[in-house]
């Protein structure tokens, strides 16, 4: 077996890979591949429902929010946000920003870099995103007229994620969530939100699709100077219903596998539980590690998707490249895979996204014992 921690492209449950592979040249007797078919295709028309139909079941999508399948990745959304969401009566005010690790930094830039104006109300980059957020903070108002609020609800590089649905925010205003490396992984309500949107290759499916769930009303705030380009469109895209050009078919169709099987293990509730009890096994390893392993995020702000950390040189208590190495070879060995920490942080990160199963958190705490057996002699 190889235990794969990837923080994406990342682990796919293992039934919805052998369900792709049998039905790779053959899907549902057509003698065809669902990669052959038309995105025009009946077949396709009902495999894209069939998608939307199950995940609007899986997170209880109100009727009045609207399910895109876009492309260019979560970083394209970046730009989006700010062709489609600045229009009236908002031209002429800012969009607020917290800034909570390195997505959140990335988009906010594209904010800027595009002409708009922001207003970034949190920024954690002085404290290396390590969530050392003041409550008071998240709590604050906005002002009323802003064009929206923007967070990440899971930040993949540095490990922190909010607790809950960012509190406070007046209706009027549009709350934006980059949820790519966490949605699908705990039950939230949709409707405190204007726009939400994710890249499929954590807890979705494979890279290529970008899911975007937004508001109907807001289909229609194009800000009225900068053009929007034809594939950034929100509203172009509701009205093709995803298809004004070629939707990424085989990647939207593994993506349907995918909420089949979240429907098959007891939906989000189910995720939700097992993914808590990730997250706790391997946050009580690093934290009983007497300071051999530690993960400097916040403890109200720890990811259970996305668990940073350092290995810790017992005698000085600073993070040792060396036995980082040596931690990393000996996973290696092993077969547990893709743990380097990213690059901008360094250390170790275990990905725990959906598809992992308990065993592959088991495996690697029984190896951080071994290791720190080795470390301590
Ligand atoms: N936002 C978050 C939270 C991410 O984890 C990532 C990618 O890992 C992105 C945005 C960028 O996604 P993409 O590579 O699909 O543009």
């Amino acid at each position: 077996t190889v235990w794969n921690y990837s923080a994406g492209p990342a682990i796919m449950p293992k039934p919805v890979l052998q369900k792709a592979a049998a039905e790779l040249v053959n899907w549902n007797n057509t003698a065809m591949s669902v990669m052959e078919l038309s995105h025009r295709s009946p077949e396709f028309e009902q495999i894209l429902a069939t998608t939307e139909h199950n995940l609007r079941t899986l997170l209880a999508i109100p009727h009045n929010y609207r399910v895109l399948w876009m492309q260019g990745g979560a970083t394209s959304q970046f730009s989006a946000l700010v062709y489609n969401l600045f229009g009236h009566p908002h031209e002429h005010v800012a969009a607020d920003y917290l800034v909570t690790g390195a997505w959140s930094a990335k988009a906010v830039q594209e904010a800027n870099r595009l002409g708009v104006k922001t207003n970034v109300v949190l920024d954690t980059t002085a404290s290396n995103h390590t969530g050392s957020i003041d409550p008071t903070t998240i709590h604050y108002t906005p002002a009323p007229n802003a064009a929206y609020v923007y967070y990440c609800d899971n930040e993949t590089v540095h490990g922190v994620e909010f607790p809950a649905v960012l509190a406070n925010v007046p209706a009027s205003v549009p709350l934006v969530c980059d949820m790519s490396s966490n949605i699908l992984s705990r039950t939230f309500d949709v409707s405190k939100f204007g726009l939400i949107f994710a890249g499929a290759q954590k807890n979705i499916g494979p890279a290529g699709a970008t899911l975007v769930l937004i508001r109907d009303d807001l289909l229609d705030r194009k800000h009225p100077t900068l053009v929007c380009p034809v594939m950034m469109d929100y509203a172009l895209c509701a009205k093709n219903n995803s298809m004004y050009n070629t939707p990424p078919t085989y990647a939207i169709y593994v993506s349907g596998l995918v909420f089949e099987w979240l429907l098959q293990q007891g939906g989000i509730p189910a995720m939700e539980k097992r993914n808590k009890e990730k997250a706790e096994t391997l946050y009580t390893a690093i934290d009983s590690s007497n300071g051999l392993f530690v993960c400097p995020v916040a403890k109200t702000y720890r990811s259970r998707m996305n668990v940073p950390f350092r290995v810790c040189d017992p005698t000085t208590g600073q993070p040792s490249n060396d036995l980082e190495k040596r931690f990393l070879n000996g996973a290696q060995e092993r077969r547990m895979l893709q743990l380097k920490g990213h690059r901008s942080v360094g250390g170790i990160r275990a990905s725990l996204y959906n598809a992992m199963p308990i065993e592959g958190v088991n495996v690697l705490v029984d190896y951080m014992r071994e290791f720190a057996a080795t470390v301590n002699k």
